[in-house]
């Protein structure tokens, strides 16, 4: 057998060398990922909170394959009809009104920023500041390096561009204190996933709404780990009763195809010819796959689903927290759920969840087709 570590370790940059785990993937299907030497894993990581139709999903097989064999990519000077279906089903399940599409994350946060300082320069006398939360991820351009409020992000990078201020999350005073002439936006995550499922308290949101709709700056939501049903509602602002300027989402968009996007009221849509584009950003491929992947989401309620079986696992691990004196909370909502341990075992319950086979998971061979 080809050994890939090797491989791995001698060709690709260091950049993964602690967070990979000693197992090659070769193919998924519904919640099983196989590697390969056909061990069958129940996989909990979904890529990363991306595939939220889990693997091989026909939806996402049958649109990706119909449109490949049709257009793959053309380029944003010209029409092409996914994109559209899909800025248009974007539009009618949510309170936005325009879309532009990225191709990642980092691309959609990048793009909101731009935007907020557009809007700046247009309407609030050149204000160019985004004030964001420590403890938040926004995405690893040095932008959004800086937007990161995470000390060990900015260290090896420095000088980051100016411009992003970090503050206490969960602080309406520490916002408010931070607000001034030069503040365009705030952007904040409705709960920090990456830093470990940090869930504000239940009128956090709604008071830093309230605070932007006073000073006229923008409010923008990084749903890219919140949003496409994961907490339970499609998205999730309409789960706090708010409605932000901007939001941006990528992840589970296109159920595995890269993608983002940023969706905007009317109000802050103050891009015009030049502004802002791309050229893969919305290309018929990804777009056709988020098209059938969204429709899918919201005409099946996919978020309901979310929200049952977050519930169930939830339950569960309450039961487990019982009887394991090391587990000291779990927390979350819908499917953004977290475990945290008193002592550093992390990495240890993840090797031994590796190697667990429960008989019911073995009795999965690898399919073949
Ligand atoms: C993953 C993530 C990003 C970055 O997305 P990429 O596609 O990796 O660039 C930004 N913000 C949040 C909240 C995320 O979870």
């Amino acid at each position: 057998m080809t050994d890939w570590f090797e491989i791995e370790k001698t060709y690709y940059m260091r950049t993964f060398e602690k967070v990979r785990l000693p197992v090659v993937l070769v193919k998924g299907k519904g919640a099983m990922v196989w590697d390969e030497k056909g061990k069958p894993y129940l996989d909990f990581v979904g890529g990363w909170a991306v595939n939220c139709l889990g693997h091989a999903h026909p939806v996402v097989v049958g649109a990706l394959v119909a449109q490949a064999k049709k257009l793959i990519h053309t380029s944003n000077q010209f029409y092409t009809i996914p994109q559209l279906q899909l800025a248009e089903l974007l539009v009618k399940n949510s309170c936005f009104n325009r879309v532009f599409f990225a191709n990642s994350g980092l691309e959609a946060n990048e793009g909101a920023a731009k935007l907020a300082r557009r809007y700046g320069k247009l309407k609030l006398n050149g204000a160019y500041e985004v004030i964001t939360a420590l403890g938040s991820f926004h995405g690893r351009s040095l932008a959004m390096t800086a937007a990161t409020g995470q000390e060990s992000f900015h260290t090896p990078y420095t000088p980051l561009p100016e411009g992003f201020i970090n503050v206490k999350y969960n602080d309406i005073e520490a916002i408010k204190a931070a607000t001034t002439e030069k503040t365009a936006a705030v952007m904040l995550e409705l709960i920090e996933a990456e830093t470990g499922v940090n869930i504000p308290a239940e009128d956090y949101i709604k008071k830093v709404r309230q605070w932007c709709t006073e000073k006229g700056i923008l409010l923008i939501l990084d749903e890219i780990q919140t949003g496409i049903g994961r907490l339970g509602s499609l998205f999730g602002y309409q789960l706090y009763g708010v409605e932000p300027d901007i939001i941006t989402l990528a992840k589970g968009l296109a159920g595995g195809v890269p993608i983002g996007a940023i969706l905007a009221k009317e109000s802050c849509s103050v891009f015009v010819a030049g502004d802002h584009g791309g050229t893969f950003g919305g290309n018929p491929l990804a777009c056709a796959v988020g098209y059938a992947t969204m429709k899918y989401i919201i005409e099946k309620n996919i978020a309901a689903a979310a929200d049952r079986i977050g519930r169930y696992l939830m339950d569960r691990l309450y039961q487990l927290k019982q009887k394991q004196p090391i587990i000291t909370e779990v927390r979350g909502r819908g499917l953004l759920v977290a475990v945290e341990f008193r002592t550093e075992v992390g990495q240890e319950v993840l090797m031994s969840c590796l190697e667990m086979v429960y008989s019911s998971i073995r009795s999965n061979p690898m399919p073949s087709a």
